[in-house]
């Protein structure tokens, strides 16, 4: 998944989605929230989400 690119919800295959939560219910999985069907779905972490959350507290500390 480049850089950017959200995860496509399971659900209505909409990519209108945005990162919720870093941790899901396992330890591997963090929550995705689609705003088009408004459901909330795990999606499983990469080393391109947690530069996500990285970028995401870096832009909120300045
Ligand atoms: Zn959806």
């Amino acid at each position: 998944m480049p850089r950017g690119e959200r995860p496509r919800c399971p659900f209505c295959g909409s990519t209108e989605t945005e990162l919720f939560s870093l941790f899901g219910q396992q330890l591997l999985t963090a929550q995705y929230y689609c705003n088009r069907c408004h459901t909330p779905f795990e999606y499983i972490k990469g080393d391109d989400v947690l530069e996500d959350a990285k970028a995401k507290l870096t832009s909120s500390e300045e």
